[in-house]
Formats: C-alpha cells, structure tokens, sequence
C-alpha cells in the first residue's frame, strides 16, 4: 500500500483519481476547499502550508505519490490572479514543499495535471508564463488580471508543463528518485466544465471545440492515466507530458509534434 496526496479531491478528476486509487487498495490524503481530509485553500500560502503540514503529519514524513488536481477554469467574471494563483503556485509550491516526504517514499512519483490547451489555445501572454516560472506570484497574478482568465488558463498549464521538464530531470527529483511527469488532459465532462457551459464567455467554444472521438472524456479515464504513471508500470517516464484529449491536438496541430531541434549551422550533423 502506498500513500498518496490527491488535491481537488472534491470533484471531477481528482476526486476519480482518489477514487481509483483507494479501489487500487492505496492510502489517499484528500486536499479540497471543502469535503476533504484536508480542508485548505490552495490560493493563499497560509492554506498551502496548512495543506502541506496535514499531509505531513498523516504521512510520517514519507510519501509515495502526489497528484495536484485543484484547478480553476477561466469564467468571464473570474480573475486571472485567482488562476495563476491555484492553478500554478498551489502546485508547485505543494510539489516543492513535499519533495523531501517523496524522496523518502517507496518508488515515488508524482502526476501534475497540464492541459492541451497548451497547444491548441492561440496568443497565449508568454509573460505570464515567464513570471509564473520565475516564482514571482506578486507579478504573475498582476499580470494575469490585466489579461484576464481566459488566457491566463493556458499560461498556467504551459508553465506547469515546462516546470516539470525542467524540474524532473534534475537531482532534486529524478536525482533523488522521484519520477515526475504530467498529463495534458483535453475537454473532460467534469464540473468545471458544466461551469463553463453555463458561462456567456465560455460556452460557444465549448460547444465548437473539436473531438475526433465524438465526446468529452471521463474523469475515470484521466484517473487511469494517473494511476499508471503513479505506478510501477511506468517507470521509464520523466518529464513526460502525456497528452490525453481524444484527438483533438493531433486534429488542429497535426505536424507540430513532435517539434524538431534545429542546431545552428556551426554544429550541424552531418550524416555519412
Ligand atoms: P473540478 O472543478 O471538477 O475539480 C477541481 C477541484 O479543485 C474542486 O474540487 C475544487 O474545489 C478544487 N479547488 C479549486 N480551487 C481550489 C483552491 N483554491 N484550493 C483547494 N482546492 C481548490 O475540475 P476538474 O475538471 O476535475 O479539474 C481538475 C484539474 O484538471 C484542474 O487542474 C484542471 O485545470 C485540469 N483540467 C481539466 C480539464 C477538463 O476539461 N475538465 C481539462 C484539462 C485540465
């Protein structure tokens, strides 16, 4: 049995993914605003040290696995700062605090929870990203409020994305034995969409969004995904970002991935 640190708990796909893995006979320490065995508020750096002191003390220093899945959706009268807030610093400060409990954990590995909007979202503030990843939350948040959320959602993602290739292969984390890696889910059938199918901004694109597999998908079916890259199934994933969306970033950016390395002239390959 292994102990397991699920936020969003609550709902949609962190709560399938608590589900599954309590099924999976796993320990699972819930985080949510509310119906959680931690009750916190990932937003604000009291409830994330709040948060980590109750997984702490539930896990006697030792975790095995970790999945960030607290996250808001852009709403038209939500503001940007509340995203870049939750969706980016509520992870990486929880992954970044618990990083000595997973160090200690048998095989551990933790599951961050990017999107496909990442790649399929146009004019995304590239900014934001950047200050998101310069840990600066002060800035981040001012700057998501200027745009809004609408594109402050996928900056999140990006910079959570790139957070984890850069983080994963160093000696903090796969260094210290801990595999870390992200999936990119595309349009799942959770709250968060129900909420943004009742919103004036949110719901035509919605309705258009593309799905080559005919439907939204399941939060059962991200928790699948989780499951597996928690697992000893996986063991040769790093800084993997697991796109799961039903087709639809192969659909729009057919020939953009996998994006080839150009060298400059000066070191190019020559073949024989
Ligand atoms: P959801 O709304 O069903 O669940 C999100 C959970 O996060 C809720 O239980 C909510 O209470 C919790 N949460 C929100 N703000 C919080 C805070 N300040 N502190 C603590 N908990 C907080 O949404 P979901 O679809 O299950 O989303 C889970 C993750 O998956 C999010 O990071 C989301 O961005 C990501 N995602 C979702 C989709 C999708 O289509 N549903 C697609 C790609 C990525």
């Amino acid at each position: 049995m292994s102990t397991i640190a699920v936020t969003g708990s609550a709902s949609g796909i962190g709560a399938a993914t608590a589900a599954r893995l309590a099924a999976d006979g796993h320990r699972v320490i819930g985080i949510d605003l509310r119906n959680a065995e931690i009750e916190a508020d990932l937003s604000d750096p009291a409830g994330r040290e709040r948060a980590v002191e109750g997984v702490l003390d539930r896990c006697d220093g030792a975790l095995d696995g970790i999945v960030p899945c607290a996250g808001l959706a852009a709403l038209s009268d939500r503001a940007g700062g509340l995203l870049a807030s939750v969706n980016y610093f509520g992870t990486v400060e929880l992954l970044t605090a618990l990083r000595p409990a997973l160090a200690a954990g048998t095989t551990p590995s933790a599951v961050v929870i990017s999107s496909n909007s990442t790649t399929i979202q146009p004019d995304i503030p590239m900014d934001l990203v950047e200050l998101c990843l310069a840990g600066d939350e002060a800035g981040a948040r001012a700057r998501a409020d200027e745009v809004g959320s609408f594109p402050t959602y996928p900056a999140t993602k990006i910079a959570l994305a790139r957070w984890v290739r850069r983080s994963a292969v160093g000696d903090g984390w796969i260094g210290a034995g801990i595999r870390l890696n992200a999936i990119a889910p595309g349009m799942i059938e959770t709250a968060l969409i129900e909420e943004g199918r009742a919103d004036p901004m949110m719901a035509p694109m919605l309705a258009a969004f593309p799905i080559p597999v005919g439907r939204g998908g399941r939060a059962e079916e991200m928790a699948a995904l989780i499951a597996f890259l928690l697992g000893p199934e996986s063991t040769f994933f790093c800084g993997s970002i697991v796109f799961a969306d039903g087709g639809s970033d192969a659909l729009l950016r057919p020939d953009d991935w996998p994006a080839p390395w150009q060298l400059p002239n000066s070191v190019r390959f020559r073949g024989p």
